[in-house]
């Protein structure tokens, strides 16, 4: 694709969820329509976007009617197959590639290419074999944590080895295999940059944040993150670093582990949107999924500046969601919902951003006492 995508021309979007849904409300508001690839009816990505294929991804045959209604695609979530993307990519264009993809859907080629662009991961060892776990867990010590190479999220496909009798048990749960052993890293906290990376090389960085999980899932992101400035701005080098040597374009996101010494090690990429972004909606001029849309389309990057800062808080399952109607009715907290009839436990099924002057990012107490029917304090 050369030049700008036109006005009025559809960018196709491999994913129905929520991170296809506000991409698509973006792409609305720049002039573009949005058709949605997924298996599942009434997906949330679907309800705002001009048209959908329904259909399995790795069916050629729904693959090709996709491509024929789109002029470009991008994907919204990681475990769609490389192969279906190659198929896609044969057809149109394909943003980011499928050769970022593959990067990112294996956390042994991950960690492989993070360590070869020369930036630092906490220690691992890959474990093809049952008997190489031992010795693994050996050299890496206890605590250590085993995980799936592939089609983990939110802590599913990994254990958390405390010694030696932890190993079998482990090995015997998780699948498919081969598996990766990492060192427990002993975080002060958990950051993430989200870049994006247009066309033309340009680089545009959203401010490092810091983020905080509930039962493996994140619960809230804090916009800035409190670490020291130097932590922040070498998160940032890593992420810019690592856009570039991936050659991308479009959004990636590079989870972090900032330790207590201040160093910064890589924990996972993710090419696309990511929910530790979902703050840029409310906090930013241009939105993570404006510049998503952006690098996609091929249009100008604008800088990702921040004129607020922010708290966003996912809104997860049944119980937060009864919740709503307090939400809407408590002014500055700005919601956002996903659209998914079935609320599952577990399940992310909206957001809410909060808005603080820039530099006025209170304490925990206080931004527990601003998130009003949210506060879990
Ligand atoms: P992941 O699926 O790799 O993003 O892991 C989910 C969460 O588990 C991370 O956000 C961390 O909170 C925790 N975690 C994963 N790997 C490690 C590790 N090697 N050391 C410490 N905590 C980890």
């Amino acid at each position: 694709m050369s030049g700008a995508l036109p006005f009025g021309a559809t960018i196709g979007i491999v994913g129905g969820g929520q991170l296809g849904r506000m991409s698509a409300m973006a792409a609305a508001r720049l002039g573009y329509r949005c058709h949605i690839l997924t298996p599942e009816p009434d997906a949330p990505a679907s309800q705002v976007s001009a048209g959908v294929t329904l259909g399995p991804y790795d069916d050629e045959a729904t693959l090709r009617a996709f491509a024929t209604a789109v002029d470009v695609v991008t994907f919204e979530f990681e475990n769609v197959s490389a192969a279906g993307l190659d198929i896609l990519a044969a057809l149109k264009p394909v943003r980011p590639s499928p050769a970022v993809l593959r990067v990112s859907q294996d956390r042994i080629t991950e960690k492989c290419f993070i360590n070869g662009a020369g930036v630092a991961t906490g220690p691992w060892m890959s474990v093809y074999e049952h008997g190489q776990l031992a010795p693994a867990a050996t050299q890496l010590g206890f605590p250590c944590v085993l995980k799936t190479t592939r089609l983990g999220y939110d802590g599913r496909g990994q254990a958390m080895l405390r010694g030696p009798e932890d190993l079998d048990p482990a090995w015997e749960k998780l699948a498919p295999k081969p598996l990766i052993l990492e060192a427990f890293v002993d975080f002060a906290c958990e950051a993430s940059v989200v870049v994006a990376r247009g066309a033309d090389g340009t680089i545009a960085a959203f401010d490092t944040v810091e983020n905080r999980h509930k039962h493996h899932i994140l619960d809230t992101t804090l916009a800035p993150a409190r670490i020291s400035a130097e932590a922040a701005s070498q998160a940032q080098s890593i992420a810019r670093q690592l856009a570039q040597a991936l050659d991308l374009v479009g959004l990636l996101a590079v989870e972090m582990f900032v330790a207590a010494d201040g160093r910064v090690l890589v924990n996972e990429l993710a090419p696309r949107p990511h929910n530790s972004g979902h703050w840029t909606m409310d906090a930013c001029p241009a939105s993570q999924f404006e510049l998503h849309i952006r690098a996609v389309a091929g249009l100008p990057l604008p800088p990702a500046t921040r004129h607020s800062d922010a708290v966003m808080k996912n809104l997860v399952g049944p119980d937060d969601m009864a919740l709503w109607p307090h939400i809407l009715a408590t002014p500055g907290l700005i919601p956002h919902h996903y659209g998914k009839t079935e609320q599952r436990p577990g399940r992310k099924l909206g957001h809410v951003n909060r808005l603080f002057p820039k530099g006025g990012l209170p304490g925990d107490f206080g931004v527990q006492a601003a998130l009003g029917p949210l506060n879990t304090a």
